[in-house]
């Protein structure tokens, strides 16, 4: 589904704290539990981190997930086990505890096909590529003056082998399938833990807006990481800092 973009201005309130046996909560990783780094696989996550998501997801009973456009294995190679419920590439790929190996929401065939195109594309304008195997991303973070360029030339190779493109902060995504991370949201939903509480999504990222979309939809709410104006998040927090303090005070309860 698309999101509604709603203006709300630059400021945003901050959002209450969680409530720990009637919330759903849905984080993305990168720029929201992680600062963004120069190249995606200089990113780790923190000792105090790692225990701070262990404790909320056993605070939330296990209603805890990541929505990341990351791989499983990547986010899983990041967080440690801390939280076992993830989403990678933006809803193509799944893990639960109850089901622990990685499910592919979509045939992955079309994104095959396309390696050759993409490759070349990446090598001509000197892009970091990543293959996701669900996805192919093109990072032009190094030289964001090629970005309109980047844009064509994914547009080219997903007509050319029916796929959908996905844009992001300075990345570009070849992706099959319609799914996005409020669809992501959703299917969580329905499965316990998940079904029955306020589903909360927070999220930096365009991509995030599906989620954020989402949680309202079902009566939760979305909360956006950073300053971007039109967003169909209710609440806001600064960044990865701000974001780790609000999770710690709702573990602490109320002062
Ligand atoms: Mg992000």
């Amino acid at each position: 589904m698309r999101p509604t973009f709603m203006t709300t201005g630059s400021s945003r309130h901050h959002p209450p704290l969680l409530q720990p046996h009637g919330d759903a909560l849905f984080l993305d990783l990168d720029g929201t539990l992680l600062e963004i780094a120069d190249h995606p696989s200089a990113v780790s996550a923190s000792v105090e981190l790692l225990s701070l998501l262990r404790e909320l997801s056993i605070q939330l009973d296990g209603a805890c997930a990541v929505i990341t456009g990351r791989t499983v294995a990547d986010a899983d190679d990041i967080l440690k086990g801390a939280l076992g419920t993830i989403a990678g590439v933006h809803g193509a790929e799944f893990k639960t505890p109850v089901a622990s190996t990685v499910q592919w929401s979509n045939d992955n065939g079309p994104v095959w096909a396309a390696r050759a195109d993409a490759y070349a594309l990446a090598s001509r304008l000197q892009l970091l590529i990543e293959d996701k195997r669900a996805s192919l991303a093109l990072h032009y973070r190094h030289s964001p003056e090629l970005a309109a360029e980047v844009h064509a030339g994914a547009e080219e190779i997903a007509a050319a082998h029916g796929l959908r493109v996905m844009r992001g902060q300075m990345v570009v995504e070849l992706i099959a399938g319609e799914q996005t991370k409020g669809d992501a949201l959703e299917a969580f939903m329905r499965q316990a833990p998940f079904s029955g509480r306020r589903a909360i999504a927070v999220g930096d990222d365009v991509t995030d807006e599906d989620a954020f979309a989402s949680a309202a939809k079902l009566g939760g709410f979305g909360v956006l990481v950073g300053n971007r104006r039109d967003s169909a998040a209710a609440f806001g927090l600064d960044d990865p800092a701000s974001v780790a303090a609000w999770l710690q005070a709702s573990i602490n309860g109320p002062a």
